[in-house]
């Protein structure tokens, strides 16, 4: 009697396949995983009008694009949906109120 030990046949190792997904739906995938600025900004023009909350200048919707959104505790993560943590600033105010912080803090250092 002979042990018939025939060819092992080794297990064939599934290939790794990629997820079927394409480059540019990976990219996409990402992007919409970064926090989307135009949201809370179109919410919070929405709430607050297209006024600058500082120097009260008016905005419409051609020059839009210079009225930014300002979150009063700095923290860009934070959107209340009721509007509570956003400002709107044109660019000039709100750079005002950055610069502003940025030289108190420099004040304060000893
Ligand atoms: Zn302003
Ligand atoms: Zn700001």
């Amino acid at each position: 009697m002979s042990n018939s030990n025939k060819g092992r046949n080794r297990p064939i190792r599934p290939e790794k396949k990629g997820t079927g997904r394409s480059v540019g739906d990976i990219i996409r995938g990402l992007r919409k995983e970064l926090p989307s600025e135009d949201s809370y900004r179109e919410r919070s023009l929405k709430i607050h009008g297209l006024i600058c909350a500082k120097c009260g200048r008016e905005f419409d919707d051609k020059d839009r694009r210079l009225l930014t959104v300002h979150h009063k505790d700095g923290d860009h993560s934070y959107n209340p949906p009721d509007g509570s943590n956003w400002e709107n600033l044109c660019v000039d105010c709100h750079e005002d109120e950055h610069s502003r912080g940025i030289l108190a803090d420099y004040l304060k250092k000893p």
